[in-house]
């Protein structure tokens, strides 16, 4: 049976280039990084040559990027490491769990957080954050783009109110970085996570953008390791893996990769689309809210400075403004269906694609992204993510058209509510 995998936003699977970059780093260059013979001077060179590519990655010097385990602990750090008893601190409602978990934490010392709902597009208005904003907050943290719908935030103009409000800024980059351009000093932040296994790289190994004089308390302590700023023997082999990836990345936003794939994922959208009943999350901001102006990021098609090659989502509805997204993803509600029940379906065809639910203590709770959208319980469970690798194909777009309608007609033939018998 053929298998394609539309999850990348889950992870990735290792680029061979990344795998061959690795390699050396397990067996024969073993050394650690702090020891002073010869096996500890190569691991040092490919530890300070792989924080050359990340500065480059970042457009930051390479004394501002500290090296960690991935996402949740850049997440963490930028949280525990700023917020004090008695400080504000702002988010939104859509932010992964690893900023949620860890704000409310924090509550019980002392640590108040305003959450900021989106719009119903699926987009944060920069106005709310000013809104929220106090003379305590100290941090403010908002993600670049959506893990669920792959909404792209005006982060630009969340620096700005940021800055102008006094408090630091971090950025949760995860699903953002090798999808567009990273700019941390375009973005005006103090701090910006990312993680190597969203972007062909290995799994646990990440790196925080810390501008520098940002008074962050490390998360870990035990050594001198990443300047006091994150403790722990360097893990070589994944810095190298996570610098190869950085590299391979930053071709693809030049090289029409980024415009191909959202190319891709918009015709895989526009079949699932031709399925009655169905529809797309994070598409289009109805113009009679008075909504914001799109994304410095997206409306820019100027090049480097700009996320030119970033897909937008369709004009779904007649008045209706696209919404900027990253290329590889799109996230569909199907009416009539439990999407848990269409990931199996498709899993049994060999495709794998995410559904708009997640497990929280053994119950399955619909999305809280989608239900901060404002979808009902029904609709955010109906929902599944389609998203696209980097070396995703033309031939896996066509076997996913031809599998999701044949899987969508079976489960609802069988659903009395589809038939029309509960109303
Ligand atoms: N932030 C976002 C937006 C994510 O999508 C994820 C992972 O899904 C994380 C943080 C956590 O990253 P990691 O898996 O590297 O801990």
């Amino acid at each position: 049976m053929r298998r394609v995998y539309m999850d990348a936003n889950a992870t990735t699977p290792l680029l061979p280039e990344v795998m061959e970059a690795m390699r050396p780093y397990w067996m024969e260059r073993f050394g650690n990084a702090s020891s002073i013979h010869l096996h500890g001077q190569q691991a040092r060179a490919a530890v300070d040559r792989a924080r050359e590519t990340l500065a480059e990655f970042f457009n930051c010097h390479a004394a501002e990027v500290v090296f960690n385990s991935g996402g949740t602990e850049g997440d963490n750090t930028a949280i525990c490491g700023l917020l004090r008893a008695g400080d504000h601190f702002v988010t939104t409602s859509i932010e992964h769990s690893a900023i949620l978990e860890a704000a409310q934490r924090l509550a019980d010392k002392g640590i108040e957080t305003t959450f900021v709902a989106p719009l119903p597009s699926g987009l944060i208005d920069p106005e709310e954050i000013r809104r929220a904003i106090r003379p305590e907050t100290r941090l403010v943290s908002v993600m670049l783009a959506n893990n669920e719908t792959g909404v792209l935030q005006p982060i630009e103009k969340i620096g700005e109110i940021t800055r102008a409000g006094g408090a630091f800024f971090h950025i949760d980059a995860v699903q953002g970085a090798g999808k567009v351009n990273l700019d941390v000093r375009r973005f005006g932040c103090h701090l910006c996570s990312i993680s190597a296994h969203k972007m062909h790289g290995p799994k646990g190994i990440g790196a925080m953008f810390v501008r520098r004089g940002t008074p962050i308390e490390p998360l870990l302590v035990g050594g001198s390791h990443e300047r006091r700023r994150r403790a722990g023997t360097e893990n070589v082999p994944g810095i190298v893996g996570l610098a190869k990836a950085a590299e391979l990345a930053m071709q693809s936003l030049e090289d029409g990769t980024i415009p191909r794939l959202a190319g891709l994922r918009d015709r895989l959208e526009a079949g699932i689309l031709k399925i009655p009943g169905t529809g797309v999350n994070g598409a289009a901001i109805p113009q009679v809210l008075g909504a914001p102006s799109l994304p410095s990021a997206a409306a820019d098609s100027s090049g480097k400075g700009g996320n030119h090659q970033t897909s937008t989502g369709p004009v779904s509805e007649e008045g209706c403004n696209p919404v900027p997204r990253v290329a590889n993803t799109t996230n569909i509600w199907f009416d009539h269906l439990e999407g848990e029940v269409l990931v199996i379906a498709l899993d049994l065809k060999g495709v794998a694609v995410s559904g708009g639910s997640a497990c929280h203590s053994g119950a399955t709770e619909p999305s809280h992204v989608l239900m901060a959208m404002g979808l009902d319980k029904t609709r955010a469970r109906a929902s599944l993510r389609f998203s696209l690798l980097r070396t995703a194909t033309e031939a896996d777009v066509d076997y996913v058209l031809q599998v999701v309608p044949e899987a969508v007609e079976h489960l609802r033939a069988l659903s009395p509510v589809a038939a029309g018998t509960l109303g």
